[in-house]
């Protein structure tokens, strides 16, 4: 059900990409031409960072880490973690399986050998208009994060049957993905995504099947949406980090977990069948999606350029005036209700 073939493409990544593809020069005639007005806009999508940026993801993982602190749960964490790992250092583990952190590890090569989908892991695709998750919806897979967060929970809780562990998750890697989706989970891009039809508006898809690229294209988290000099997922994946961290006057990770752990925070969602969480923040973050398309408009149709020297298309979009201070505001608030909430699940695991 996952539309877009190619999730290496996908904006998922930690780290800035410093080191730009060049563009290969050797093209011909119409391509060549159609291409040479593309060039500053792939190079600019070719060096973005992306997802929760690292910062993000260490976020959510002090707050879990400062919440379960002298309990029952940190205990059992560190019986899977590393002496020098912390829920903060392990929470980008899931994006550097794609390689993003440099070159891999046995751990990593191992877990990535065993999960070839695993960069399908991180998101869905759920029409951002949509008011909830939904099992088998429109940009639902059986991989997406919904699914492999509950899988992650039942390892944990001990299941080991194909139908609750279908990728053979161990409990530590169960562990480690679980604090990285925390967070995806919560990013308002990796769960609602625009679809735009060929006539430029965004469009609910009827069917799945409707979305053929042709006259529906998923924008595959808003990774086709060029806002100012960035994809609008990049921009929600660190700028708004970046912002919402400079606006609290913090320079770290921990140093934020602190600052947004003052205010109590605004969290349902954490009782009940924990296995159930998931889904059920993914039709919250699906509100958050909401706002973060409220207002855009949609403007010219262009040409880009991806990694593997693919064109793809693009859409640049405009937004109201204090776009950026809403983004960092609700960015504050979703990274907050994933510290808490990753601290609620292993509080549920190990009660
Ligand atoms: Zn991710």
């Amino acid at each position: 059900m996952t539309v877009r073939p190619e999730p290496e493409e996908r904006s998922d990544n930690p780290v800035p990409r410093r080191s730009v593809k060049r563009v290969q020069t050797r093209r011909n005639g119409a391509l060549s031409r159609a291409l040479a007005g593309f060039v500053g806009l792939s190079l600019l999508l070719s060096t973005v960072a992306h997802a929760w940026g690292a910062p993000g993801h260490e976020t959510v993982g002090a707050i879990a880490e400062r919440l379960i602190a002298g309990r029952r749960a940190e205990a059992q964490v560190r019986k899977l973690l590393q002496p020098d790992e912390t829920l903060q250092s392990i929470s980008i583990w899931a994006d550097c399986a794609k390689g993003y952190c440099g070159s891999l590890t046995e751990e990593l090569r191992e877990f990535v050998h065993k999960n070839p989908r695993h960069a399908h892991y991180h998101y869905t695709d759920v029409p951002f208009q949509a008011a909830a998750y939904e099992e088998g919806g429109i940009g639902t897979s059986d991989d997406d994060v919904v699914h492999i967060l509950k899988q992650c929970i039942a390892v944990l809780k001990g299941a080991t049957d194909h139908d609750a562990n279908p990728h053979g998750l161990t409990a530590r890697e169960a562990l480690l993905l679980l604090v990285h989706l925390l967070g995806d989970v919560h990013q308002p891009l990796h769960v609602g995504t625009a679809y735009v039809s060929d006539k430029g508006e965004f469009v609910v898809p009827a069917s799945a099947a409707a979305v053929d690229n042709v006259l529906i294209f998923n924008t595959a988290g808003d990774n086709d949406l060029i806002f100012e000099s960035q994809s609008l997922h990049a921009f929600w994946d660190s700028r708004a980090v970046e912002d919402a961290m400079r606006h609290a006057g913090v320079r770290t990770p921990a140093e934020f977990a602190a600052f947004l752990m003052r205010a109590a925070p605004d969290l349902p969602i954490v009782t009940g069948d924990v296995t159930k969480w998931p889904a059920k923040w993914a039709s919250e973050t699906l509100g958050a999606a909401k706002l973060a398309h409220a207002g855009l408009s949609l403007e010219k149709r262009e040409a880009a350029e991806n990694r593997s020297g693919e064109t793809r298309r693009v859409w640049r979009v405009s937004a109201p005036s204090g776009y950026a201070q809403t983004a960092s505001a609700l960015t504050a608030t979703q990274l907050t209700r994933a510290g808490y909430r990753l601290a609620a699940v292993l509080e549920a695991v190990w009660h």
